[in-house]
C-alpha cells in the first residue's frame, strides 16, 4: 500500500516551524512497511488543500494529514476533507463529552468554537485524543483512506502509536500483522564505522536493521513484522544478539527506553559509586543530562561549573602554574579538574570538560571544537582529546555525549 503525507499549516510554509511531523510519520510508515512516495506541505487554504487531497486520492492508497484540526477559523482540514469526500459534518457525542471533560478537568472555560472540534464528517471513524481536544478522524472514499491528525507533536505521536499504526497494519492485504522493534544503542563509534560493520544486516528484509545517527551515538533499530508479537520478537532476538556480538562494549543498551545517561547512572549504582562533574565549556549541560535520570540523587554528589580560571583554581584546585603553562584548554588542566573535582566533592568518579565552543576564541594551535576531558575513577585517571565540528551548541552537545561515553568506558575498565 502507498501512503502520502500532507502537512497543513501556513507557519510550516513560512519556515516558522520545522516539519518534524513529516519526518516522524515518514519513519513510522517505513517501519510499518508502507511505501511513501509523496510529502506535501500546504498552507491554511481550503482551495489549495482540496486540490492536494484530490491529487493524493488519485495516486496513493492512504493520505495522512497533520494540522488544521483546531478550533479557529483558519483550521479547515476537516471541513475540506469532508467536502472532498462529499460528506456533511455532524456532531460526535463522544468527542463532545471528551472535550467538555478536558476543559472541566483543567478548570478552563470551554468556548463555543471548541464545540466545533466535536464535528466530524458523517460516517467517519473517530480516534480519541488523550492529550488534546481535536479527535483524529479516518475517512474512507472509494477504497482509499484519509487520516486526519492534530498538528501538535505531543498529540499526534501518541495518537499515531496507539491507534493509527494498528489501524494501518490492519489494512495489510496479507492479513493483520504486528510490528515489533528493539533498538541497539551504541556509543563511542561514528556512524560510518557502525554502518561498515552491518552492511550484510542492512540487506535483511524481516527483520530490517536501520541505523539512526544521534549526537555521539548510533541507534540500530531492528524491526520485524509478523502475525503476532511473539513471532515478531522471535525474529528480532537473534539479530539483536548478533549486533551485541559485533559491537561488544560499545552497546550500552538494547532497550528502547534507556538513554545514555540512564546507562551511566545504572553503572554507578551497580558499583556503588558516587559521581561529580566539573564543567567549563559545557557549564552544567552534563550535570543536567545526568539529572534527567530519576533517582540520580543516590549517586550524583556535585556539579561544578568552573568557567573562569579562577573558578577552576578555587573550586577544583587546578594549579596556577598548570593554567599558566598549558592553558585552560589542555589535557593537564582537564586532568587536574577531574582529580580536584573528585576530591572537592568526595566522589568516587569525576568527569571534567574544558574546550573551545566558539565561534570565537580559537587559534591555529587550539581551534574551535578542541575539547579535553578527563575521567577520574577511584584513583585512576584517563584524559582524552576531541575535535568536534559545528556550531557552539553542537560542540557543547557533542562534548556532553562524549563525556557520558567516557564515564561509562572508564567505570567499565575498572569494574568489569
Ligand atoms: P490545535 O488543536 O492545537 O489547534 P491543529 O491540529 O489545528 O492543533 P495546527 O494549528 O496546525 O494544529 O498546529 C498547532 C501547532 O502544532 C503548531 O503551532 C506547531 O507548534 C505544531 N505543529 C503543527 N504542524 C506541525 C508539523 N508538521 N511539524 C511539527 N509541529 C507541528
Amino acid at each position: 500500500m502507498t501512503v502520502e503525507l500532507i502537512c497543513v499549516g501556513t507557519e510550516l510554509l513560512l519556515g516558522n516551524i520545522v516539519n518534524t511531523n513529516a519526518a516522524w510519520m515518514a519513519e513510522q510508515c517505513a517501519a510499518l512497511g508502507l511505501s511513501c512516495y509523496y510529502q506535501t506541505v500546504v498552507g491554511d487554504n481550503g482551495e489549495r488543500l482540496a486540490g492536494i487531497l484530490k491529487t493524493g486520492l488519485e495516486r496513493s492508497d492512504i493520505l495522512i494529514l497533520s494540522g488544521g484540526l483546531g478550533p479557529t477559523q483558519d483550521d479547515l482540514t476537516k471541513e475540506t476533507a469532508a467536502q472532498v469526500c462529499g460528506r456533511k459534518l455532524v456532531e460526535d457525542a463522544r468527542s463532545l463529552s471528551r472535550i467538555e471533560a478536558y476543559f472541566r478537568e483543567r478548570g478552563l472555560k470551554m468556548t463555543d468554537n471548541n464545540r466545533k472540534q466535536a464535528l466530524v464528517p458523517e460516517g467517519a471513524v473517530v480516534v480519541d485524543n488523550d492529550n488534546g481536544t481535536a479527535p483524529g478522524i479516518i475517512l474512507e472514499k472509494d477504497g482509499k483512506r484519509i487520516v486526519l491528525l492534530p498538528g501538535p507533536p505531543n498529540e499526534l505521536i501518541p495518537m499515531f502509536e496507539k491507534s493509527i499504526a494498528p489501524y494501518l497494519l490492519s489494512l495489510d492485504p496479507n492479513g493483520p500483522a504486528v510490528i515489533y522493534s528493539r533498538t541497539v544503542k551504541i556509543c563511542g563509534l561514528g556512524e560510518s564505522g557502525v554502518e561498515a560493520l552491518i552492511t550484510d544486516l542492512e540487506a535483511l528484509q524481516n527483520p530490517t536493521v536501520a541505523p539512526y545517527a544521534k549526537t555521539g551515538e548510533v541507534h540500530l533499530r531492528v524491526t520485524a513484522r509478523a502475525e503476532d508479537e511473539k513471532a515478531a520478537r522471535k525474529l528480532v532476538k537473534p539479530v539483536v544478539k548478533e549486533l551485541e556480538r559485533r559491537f561488544g562494549r560499545a552497546v550500552y543498551t538494547t532497550k528502547n527506553d534507556v538513554t545514555l545517561e540512564d546507562a551511566v547512572v545504572r553503572l554507578l549504582k551497580k558499583n556503588d559509586l558516587t559521581a561529580a562533574t566539573v564543567e567549563s565549556c559545557t557549564a552544567g549541560l552534563l550535570a543536567g543530562r545526568l539529572v534527567n535520570v530519576p533517582g540520580v540523587s543516590d549517586v550524583f554528589k556535585t556539579g561544578l561549573i568552573t568557567y573562569s580560571n579562577k573558578a577552576k583554581r578555587r573550586l577544583a584546585g587546578v594549579k596556577k602554574e598548570t593554567l599558566e603553562k598549558y592553558g585552560a584548554v589542555s589535557p593537564q588542566t582537564a586532568q587536574e579538574m577531574a582529580v580536584g573535582g573528585a576530591k572537592a566533592a568526595g566522589a568516587d568518579v569525576a568527569v571534567s570538560i574544558t574546550g573551545i565552543a566558539g565561534p570565537d576564541g580559537g587559534s591555529e594551535e587550539k581551534p574551535v571544537g578542541l575539547v579535553y576531558m578527563a575521567c577520574f575513577v577511584c584513583g585512576n585517571v584517563w584524559v582524552e582529546e576531541f575535535r568536534f565540528k559545528g556550531s557552539r551548541a553542537k560542540i557543547r552537545e557533542s562534548s556532553v555525549a562524549a563525556a557520558l561515553t567516557l564515564m561509562r568506558r572508564c567505570i567499565l575498565e575498572v569494574f568489569d
